[in-house]
């Protein structure tokens, strides 16, 4: 047994040589911390995404695939920057996908929301 120092809390405890956390709450957190930490841009990155698919999926609930302006989205928090992939659609329609949402941009900043069955 040797005394050590815990990285999470910073406490004293004795453990065998190979043990590095004085609890296993102790080094959830510590790892939990670490990697909230070296993953902050994806997960804000992941939070705009799940907020617009949230905003398609709220808005296509109610206008189907009716043209709309962008603005529609934009006044609900939409942020257009962010988007999974884009869809060429073999009638030759480009969507701008948001996970299984997506929109095409018609004329006068017009959109048109549609949703896919499958990923694609
Ligand atoms: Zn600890």
């Amino acid at each position: 047994m040797n005394t050590k120092i815990c990285p999470s809390c910073s406490k004293e405890f004795q453990g065998r040589r190979n043990k590095k956390y004085c609890s296993v709450s102790c080094k959830n957190q510590y790892h939990n911390e670490e990697y909230r930490n070296s993953n902050q841009t994806v997960i804000t990155l992941n939070r705009t995404l799940q907020k617009n698919r949230v905003i398609l999926k709220d808005l296509f609930k109610v206008y189907r695939s009716s043209a709309i302006p962008l603005s529609v989205l934009e006044a609900h928090g939409f942020d257009k920057k962010f988007h999974t992939h884009l869809f060429n659609a073999p009638s030759g329609d480009r969507y701008t996908m948001v996970y299984e949402l997506g929109y095409k941009t018609s004329f006068d900043n017009q959109i048109q929301i549609v949703e896919m069955d499958e990923v694609v």
